[in-house]
């Protein structure tokens, strides 16, 4: 025998090649894929985009019988059915846009072996009935995709998925692979536990996304900035603007159209034919802006969005992760550009300490949002940052985040802090941002008057900075937490716990010096 000719005849490499059209797998694609295939259980964490559907695809092709996929979403599932049936797989998925006829048909493919892989929602593969047919029926394996969902402090629980904990008894030969892209370890202990897979092999994905480019910038006027991005540097591409709320959501993309670039709103108070009309436009167009609230994205699989721009603070790192993850899947540079200001700060403190979640929940949600404020303020590597948090360790800064690119300055705040916090104590503890710059600057305005503020020790302290340097150094007070913000709606600060040591002046306070603005075309000043 010619040693030469003889090919190394693996079935998973084979058939990736021959019904994907991939030459090799990704990352750790190959490993699972070849545990699972030979009956191991997984659970799989590996980043948006790192190709987590071919774990379980192939070997839903590799073992006799059907692979049972649980997803959360129908757009999720319809759009891997698709896919797969265009390669030629035998797919289908259960879901409540079929009429009673097809569901009967995809069921009997199901138990006549006709078909690789089925899709279904949690709810539907927990009802006696499903289970009942599939004891009949010969299952390949169990895929539960976006596994965070049975998390009950993640981002995105689901109590269903607390149902599929049973499978396990239930058909304890089938091989089950759960897969997720939330890294953090907390999230996946859970996951096993409350799936039963303590015992399953973990396959952990590095989480660096190498291509994109993190950048926080503080806000001075969102649009312009916005708008500066998006001609400078993705004058035609594909990106998402995300903000938090439907409103803005809708005048950002009624503002961009108006100024020649074609935006798409998608928010959850859009009819569902809207949003899947935008959100197929987005995918199957070049070039257009979809501006959406955190409704978007979950599954979206286009390769070439070239940027991801935060109109506002995400509510945690995870989040922030996840969202940007969406930009450039294709490996080619991309873009993940935020504008950050103080009022994002007292808004999500606001929206969460007056929400009516349980205060366990709520204190984990205060962590989350000061972590991620934390990455606002950062002076160092995002990226070393971002996937430190994520369990990671980048041994040198990255050279693509702008901390890296434009070190940021950080200066001896401690004194002008101080007169900040004595600010915020002389007046009494009730006033925003706006009258406290005021006091600060000795502006002497009708409110100063009206409270006798003008008559205050700390009144005009401050006039030797500009009140945009005062705002900065309000906003880092908050984001450190030396301050909080009241929860009466109008942003009164008051002193924290934690900013003591810095008031009593035993402890130096370093802050970050934002960079200073990029200026227009236009001089300002000239009629
Ligand atoms: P995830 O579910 O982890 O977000 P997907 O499974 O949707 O990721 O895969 C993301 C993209 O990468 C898809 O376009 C997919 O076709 C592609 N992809 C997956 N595996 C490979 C591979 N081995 N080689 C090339 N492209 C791949
Ligand atoms: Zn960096």
């Amino acid at each position: 025998v010619d040693h030469s000719t003889v090919e190394t005849a693996d079935p998973a490499s084979d058939l990736l090649h021959r019904v994907f059209g991939f030459r090799e797998f990704r990352g750790q694609q190959g490993d699972v894929v070849r545990h699972v295939s030979a009956g191991g259980d997984a659970l799989v964490v590996m980043p948006t985009g790192g190709g987590k559907s071919l774990c379980y695809q192939l070997p839903a092709l590799l073992r006799p019988g059907a692979a049972i996929v649980v997803s959360p979403l129908i757009a999720l599932m319809q759009d891997q059915v698709r896919a797969l049936r265009q390669a030629g797989v035998r797919a289908a998925s259960l879901d409540s846009t079929r009429t009673l006829d097809e569901l009967r048909e995809i069921e009997q493919g199901l138990l006549q072996g006709e078909l690789d892989l089925v899709y279904m929602a949690p709810e539907r593969l927990m009802t006696p009935r499903m289970q009942e047919l599939l004891q009949r029926a010969r299952i390949a394996l169990f895929a539960i995709d976006e596994a965070h969902c049975v998390s009950q402090w993640g981002h995105d629980f689901r109590p269903e998925y607390l149902q599929l904990s049973v499978l396990h008894e239930r058909f304890p030969d089938v091989p089950r692979i759960a897969l997720t892209a939330t890294a953090d370890a907390r999230t996946r202990e859970e996951i096993a536990r409350r799936l039963g897979l303590e015992a399953a092999r973990q396959f952990l994905s590095s989480f660096d996304r190498p291509n994109i480019r993190y950048r926080v910038t503080p806000r001075r006027n969102a649009r312009d900035q916005l708008w500066r991005f998006l001609q400078n540097e993705h004058p035609e591409d594909a990106g998402i603007v995300y903000c938090l709320s439907r409103r803005k959501v809708d005048d950002m993309a009624e503002w961009l159209n108006s100024k020649g670039r074609e935006a798409l709103p998608y928010h959850a108070g859009l009819d569902s034919a809207t949003r899947q009309r935008n959100q197929q436009r987005f995918i199957e167009e070049e070039g257009l802006i979809v501006v959406a609230t955190v409704a978007f994205g979950m599954g979206i699989d286009k390769p070439d969005v070239r940027f991801v721009a935060h109109l506002d603070l995400p509510r945690s790192v995870e989040a922030y992760y996840q969202e940007t993850g969406r930009a450039g899947r294709d490996g080619l540079p991309a873009n993940a550009w935020m504008s950050y200001g103080l009022q994002d700060v007292i808004t999500l403190r606001q929206m969460l300490d007056s929400s009516e979640a349980a205060e366990e929940h709520k204190r984990v949600e205060r962590h989350r949002l000061e972590a991620m404020l934390a990455f606002c303020e950062l002076t160092g590597c995002r990226r070393q940052s971002l996937l430190g948090y994520f369990g990671e360790d980048l041994s040198e800064p990255c050279g693509n985040c702008d901390t890296c690119l434009e070190p940021v300055e950080t200066w001896d705040a401690t004194e002008a802090a101080r007169k900040a916090l004595s600010a915020v104590y002389r007046t009494g503890q009730t006033f925003g941002v706006s009258h406290l710059v005021d006091v600060l600057r000795g502006r002497e305005t009708d409110r100063a008057r009206q409270f006798g503020h003008h008559r205050l020790s700390v009144f005009g302290i401050g006039a030797d900075m500009e009140p945009g340097q005062w705002r900065t150094i309000f906003r880092q007070l908050v984001a450190l937490g030396l301050v909080d913000v009241d929860l009466d709606g109008y942003g009164g600060l008051r002193l924290a716990e934690r900013c003591r040591p810095v008031l009593r002046g035993e402890q130096p306070l370093y802050l970050r010096r934002d960079p200073a603005p990029v200026r227009g075309r236009k001089k300002r000043g000239v009629p």
